[in-house]
């Protein structure tokens, strides 16, 4: 078994969570397991933006989709910080497809299609490093 490590990961509430008034969900959730908020803000994406955040993805059919979802309207990127950040993120979030996300997890609890998935959440810290730096400077992280 792998050490447990103090990490960052990037998370967002993506358009529709924002729509159906869930960021002070989302963030209690976070923060009812122990990881600190260290940076927020709300802004909206363009499809450049939006692209090149997922830019992994760029070949996948949902493509095109997705980036019109979260250019929809804004979102509230974030990093938490804790021991295991990564993957306590994405057991909170729960999988990608509602319908196969855990119970009490947000996915489970809010999400109404695979692409519509109120939250991402970073999957490794090579990824959280890129989505991090993304979306916020050190100048406005503020770690504790
Ligand atoms: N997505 C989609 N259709 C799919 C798979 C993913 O629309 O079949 C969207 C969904 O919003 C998902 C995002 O693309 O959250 C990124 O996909 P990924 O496989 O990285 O899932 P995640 O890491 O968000 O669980
Ligand atoms: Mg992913």
């Amino acid at each position: 078994m792998g050490k447990v490590m103090t990490e960052r990961t990037l998370a967002i509430v993506k358009p529709d969570g924002v729509q159906k008034g869930l960021v002070g969900e989302v963030v209690r959730r976070f923060e009812a397991a122990g990881l600190r908020v260290i940076a927020l803000k709300m802004i909206r994406l363009d499809a450049e933006r939006a692209g090149g955040f997922y830019h992994v993805h760029r070949e996948r059919p949902f493509f095109s989709s997705l980036v019109t979802f979260m250019t929809s309207g804004p979102i509230v990127p974030m990093v938490l910080e804790g021991e295991g950040a990564i993957a306590a993120v994405r057991r909170i979030m729960g999988a990608t497809d509602p319908a196969k996300a855990d119970p009490g997890t947000i996915r489970k609890d809010f999400a109404s299609s695979i692409e519509r998935n109120i939250v991402h959440g970073s999957d490794a810290p090579a990824t959280a490093s890129f989505e991090v730096g993304y979306f916020f400077s050190a100048l406005e992280m503020q770690p504790r």
